[in-house]
């Protein structure tokens, strides 16, 4: 069969007979699932960023995990690369194949089960292609459970989240999603399939999480689970000075915890401009449309870049809205917030997981989710964070960047060291993401220019030696890499000799070129 197909790969020109490589491919490939070359392959050519466009020779999806294998395998004997695809929510081409195979994960079979394993936890077996908000949904509904780590937006994949880390609110708490897992499915760049966990087939479970598609594809993954609760009160506190904002976020996110009623569940930040800009200014904070943003509460010193702490608490239908309020006064006592400038909502729990949806619907609706999105994701350490304060949000950003400018802190000691991922060496750092809704040139900046301020970012952090990585990295040379690994790249590299020696895994990341055997 593989004969066949590497004589028949040789002899047709891809391009331009497109119905005979789908064909034959099919034919060969012996799949359950389905292969296409046409529209549906042109779209697995783009994704979020908007920046790339990379076709693949076909689009496969497939039925089942002895799919992924066999086009993984197929991928070996005929040369070419695969690439499995979330939601294609990348913004670096990082799950395109330039002219090889892309794998459309959430066609795959689907598969769930949960595990109850006490009154209040337990387990989900999920398809690597399932999309967080249906694993959310399933799991609410049908069993009154949810996993305990999410992120913000959840039309994303398992296998796509877990391929770089998964971070949101209740990181601080549980960890990354990558911390939330304990066994998943693999298809390794040899077409083998493996379960494994931290105790059967160690050293792949943690080379995958975070591996960024490297080392193998993730058909199932058993994510821990908690109770889920019925309502979240959701509180967003504004500060105009950085080091009060940031001294309560960390206070907050390294509280213990031995004292039930003032946990929190929730934590995040972001800088916001002091403006009326609806998009990033003033008027982005309120969380309800009856609440306004009192500009004449901001003390006269407050300066162009303001603060706001997000934060949230779960509670259940049968608590007492005096508790629930006497709860989150607790909370909010000693911080150092703006008089007046306090907003809070009570919702449905699914409601607030799903918040970023809602704002997906309004960016859909003005045209900007489809225009290119140059975005940039750091971690900082804390003691950095201060000065990058004053270099990037208020020199190079004093003007905002038309949407979301994430900052808050993460305890690298919920992050297991011995995944792919890899931090900035300090206890305390500060996820910072720059989310970046651009108007389409030339009603905006180009995206050239947007790029060329994240790359005046970084190249700032470097120079002044901050003890800082990318999140969602993106490099274009080898060289960079390493650098991003650090003391970690030869064990990146033993990794990836161990489990796809022929590099044939998500080459959409640049990091290894595929390694072609001389015959
Ligand atoms: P893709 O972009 O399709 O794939 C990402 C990489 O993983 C590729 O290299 C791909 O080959 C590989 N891959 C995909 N599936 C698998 C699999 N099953 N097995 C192995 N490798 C695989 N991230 C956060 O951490 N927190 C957030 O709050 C957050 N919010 C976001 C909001 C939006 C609107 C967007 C666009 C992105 C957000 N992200 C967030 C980033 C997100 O985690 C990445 O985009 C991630 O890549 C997941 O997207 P995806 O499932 O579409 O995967």
């Amino acid at each position: 069969m593989i004969a066949y197909l590497e004589c028949f790969v040789q002899e047709n020109d891809t391009e331009s007979r497109p119905y005979d490589v789908v064909s034959g491919l099919s034919d060969a490939l012996d799949l359950q699932g389905t292969i296409d070359c046409g529209d549906a392959a042109e779209q697995s050519a783009k994704d979020f960023g908007g920046m790339n466009s990379l076709p693949p020779l076909a689009l496969v999806r497939p039925a089942g995990s002895g799919d992924v294998a066999s086009v993984v395998r197929a991928a070996a004997n005929l040369n070419l690369t695969a690439a499995a695809r979330g939601n294609g929510h990348s913004i670096n081409g990082q799950a395109m194949a330039d002219r090889g195979l892309v794998l459309d994960m959430p066609a795959m079979e689907d598969h769930f089960r949960v595990v109850r394993t006490s009154n209040d936890s337990g387990y989900a077996d999920v398809s690597g292609g399932a999309l967080w908000e249906d694993v959310l949904k399933r799991c609410v509904r049908d069993y009154g459970m949810a996993p305990r780590s999410w992120t913000d937006y959840l039309s994303l994949t398992v296998g796509g989240t877990l391929s770089n880390a998964g971070v949101s609110g209740q990181a601080f708490r549980y960890g990354p999603q990558t911390s939330n897992v304990t066994e998943m499915e693999v298809v390794t760049g040899k077409g083998e399939t493996f379960v494994c966990s931290e105790a059967e087939n160690t050293e792949l479970f943690f080379s995958v999480l975070g591996g960024l598609g490297q080392f193998g594809i993730i058909t199932r993954a058993r994510v821990l689970l908690q109770q889920a609760p019925d309502m979240v009160r959701w509180i967003r506190l504004v500060y105009t000075e950085f080091d009060a904002f940031t001294r309560d976020a960390e206070s907050l996110v390294t509280r213990r915890r031995d004292d039930g009623d003032d946990s929190l569940d929730y934590v995040e930040g972001f800088a916001f401009m002091n403006s009326d800009n609806p998009a990033d200014g003033l008027p982005s904070v309120p969380l309800h449309p009856d609440q306004v943003f009192e500009p004449t509460r901001l003390p006269e010193e407050a300066g162009s870049v303001l603060y706001c702490l997000e934060l949230a608490r779960h509670y259940r239908n049968s608590d007492h809205p005096s508790i629930v309020d006497m709860g989150v006064e607790r909370m909010l006592g000693g911080l150092e917030f703006v008089e007046g400038l306090e907003f809070q909502v009570d919702l449905g729990y699914e409601e607030f997981l799903l918040r970023v949806k809602q704002a997906e619907e309004h960016a859909r609706a003005s045209g900007i989710w489809n225009a290119p999105h140059p975005w940039l994701n750091l971690f900082v350490s804390k003691s950095d964070i201060a000065e990058f304060d004053r270099v990037v949000f208020k020199n190079i950003l004093k003007d905002g960047i038309g949407g979301p400018m994430l900052v808050y802190p993460l305890l690298r000691s919920k992050w297991d060291d011995r995944t792919s991922v890899v931090l900035p060496e300090s206890e305390i750092f500060y996820i910072v993401a720059f989310l970046r809704f651009t108007l389409a040139y030339p009603k905006g900046p180009s995206c050239e220019s947007l790029v060329a301020q994240n790359q005046e970012i970084v190249q700032y952090c470097t120079k002044k030696g901050f003890d800082f990585k990318l999140y969602l990295p993106h490099y274009r040379s080898q060289e960079e890499w390493k650098r991003h690994f650090g003391n970690r790249w030869s064990r990146f590299v033993e990794r990836k000799t161990c489990f796809d020696p022929m590099a044939i895994l998500a080459p959409g990341q640049k990091i290894f070129p595929r390694n072609i055997p001389k015959s």
